[in-house]
């Protein structure tokens, strides 16, 4: 398959098509559940079959394989019997009359795509679409059903323009443009509480690079933590927030469903019990206008999140990317991040970064190595050798050889001479002295950002941390603190007052 990447481009949309792209959505949807439903006994019935069974007892080979297609072709278990299915029930009903063959043909696909990969048991039991879940459509060519003509958007008797950019400032709309369309998506997406219509070009060929991204063709080490991000290049070391303006709205959101609650309880009032319980059985509910207002309030903090987090991974990524395309990190258990560190990290999605890192990477030409934690040790281990191990709340690497570095900066320096999950500290010693003024200067650039507001206590700023001698000065200031408590009957703030900060450089 040909390189494929994709352009998106809001629609100008009236009433009408709204209307009419609502009709076709929910027709897809219904269709979508009906294929589910199909594939999903198909299944079931594969696997209660005598084929399937005696197909599992046979030893891994060929045979098996041959076996298992067999149980698959006799109970239709297949991308292609599902998509007969989904033209008969087209056919035979009103669906028919919104979608066109290659739609009904993509949402099957889709259908069949989710219990397939329930099947391998790569994901869970997949879930039927409510009425608004569906938001999606595709087509199959450029040829029929929704295609590009003209810088236009065609469908079945809809025509639609679509907004262009008209700055373009970094020719990516043109680049895109230019290039031949595969097919297209339409994505129906609810932005501040207006619904919008966009179209997804997926062409042939590469992205455009733009100007200011520019890519390294050497070695660079990184290092995630909860959040920070370290990355070490042949020319230059930074060490950054890892996505911190990705901030989940928890409180907001809980607050808006306390308040749809009480509204709930206020204008359904039958359907309760004496006890506050929802009475059991089907009812009706009521939903008043400001809880629907309230409801797209939450949707709309949803959104946000995650195009704040799809914003901020890709710049992160194009920042990696400058400092070298080779890219080496700890391979880490991103659920036991989670775990460890609380569900803010989970939000910040490192799972996800580093996906997308090897991504990017695969299309630069580049690659993304994943080293085994068990057998390398970063954390703990220095350039001549020793291994011990530190504290979490250690931010600070001092060996007694007189290795000093940021913690966090060290381990994405040692990721960098990995070599198939294993340090070449030969190599990694023979680096250090070019790479310790680079170190040296990513810390100096973490300093002078911190004047400008507080930082996270993982960057080691605040030399108490790192279990290491605190300076004076800053015992002065503590004192000064403990006087004024009392006073002001508030906890002092270490973290933002400037003068209990003690940079270790
Ligand atoms: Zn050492």
């Amino acid at each position: 398959m040909s390189d494929t990447f994709i352009h998106e481009i809001p629609l100008k949309t009236t009433p009408h098509d709204e209307a009419v792209l609502d009709v076709r959505l929910d027709a897809a949807r219904q269709l979508y559940n009906a294929c589910l439903r199909e594939s999903l006994r198909r299944l079931d019935l594969m696997r209660e079959s005598k084929t399937y069974q005696s197909a599992r007892e046979l030893p891994k080979g060929k045979a098996r394989n041959a076996a298992f297609k067999t149980a698959r072709g006799f109970h239709g278990f297949q991308e292609y019997g599902l998509h007969a299915f989904a033209a008969r029930i087209c056919k035979a009903c009103w669906l028919g009359d919104h979608l066109d063959a290659f739609t009904i043909q993509k949402v099957a696909t889709r259908a069949f795509g989710a219990v397939e990969q329930h099947a391998y048991g790569a994901r869970g039991r997949p879930r039927f679409k409510r009425y608004n879940w569906f938001t999606s459509l595709e087509g199959k060519s450029n040829a029929a059903g929704i295609r590009w003509r003209d810088d236009h958007v065609l469908w079945s008797g809809l025509k639609m323009a679509p907004l262009f950019d008209i700055k373009d400032k970094h020719g990516v709309e043109a680049h895109a443009l230019s290039c031949r369309v595969k097919y297209l998506r339409l994505v129906k997406r609810v932005i501040k509480g207006n619904t919008c219509w966009f179209v997804q070009l997926i062409l042939e060929g590469t992205a455009h690079q733009k100007e200011k991204n520019t890519i390294d063709e050497g070695t660079c080490g990184l290092d995630i933590g909860p959040s920070t991000i370290a990355i070490i290049g042949e020319a230059d070391a930074v060490l950054t927030r890892f996505c911190d303006e990705v901030i989940h709205p928890w409180q907001e959101i809980k607050r808006e469903q306390r308040a749809q609650d009480r509204s709930r309880r206020a204008t359904n009032p039958d359907n309760y019990g004496d006890d506050g319980t929802v009475k059991k059985g089907s009812r009706k509910w009521h939903r008043s206008n400001r809880y629907k207002k309230r409801q797209s309030r939450i949707a709309e903090c949803q959104r946000k999140l995650v195009a704040t987090r799809k914003k901020q991974h890709g710049e992160l990524c194009n920042k990696v990317m400058s400092l070298g395309k080779i890219i080496k990190t700890e391979k880490l258990s991103y659920r036991s991040f989670q775990k460890n560190f609380g569900r803010s990290v989970g939000v910040r999605a490192p799972g996800m970064f580093v996906n997308l890192l090897t991504r990017k990477a695969a299309n630069a030409g580049g690659s993304v190595e994943q080293i085994n934690t068990r057998t390398t040790k970063l954390s703990q281990i220095c350039i001549c050798g020793t291994i011990e191990k530190k504290p979490l709340k250690q931010r600070h690497h001092a060996c007694a050889c007189g290795v000093e570095a940021q913690r966090d900066l060290f381990s994405a320096f040692l990721a960098k001479h990995c070599n198939n999950h294993t340090l070449d500290i030969h190599q990694a010693k023979a680096a250090w002295p070019a790479a310790e003024p680079l170190l040296r200067r990513a810390m100096l650039r973490v300093t002078e950002t911190a004047s400008r507001g507080p930082v996270p206590a993982s960057f080691g700023l605040n030399r108490r941390q790192s279990c290491s001698p605190v300076k004076d000065g800053s015992v002065c200031v503590e004192v000064v603190d403990a006087v004024v408590l009392p006073k002001a009957r508030r906890e002092p703030r270490r973290d933002a007052d400037p003068a209990v900060r003690t940079p270790w450089l």
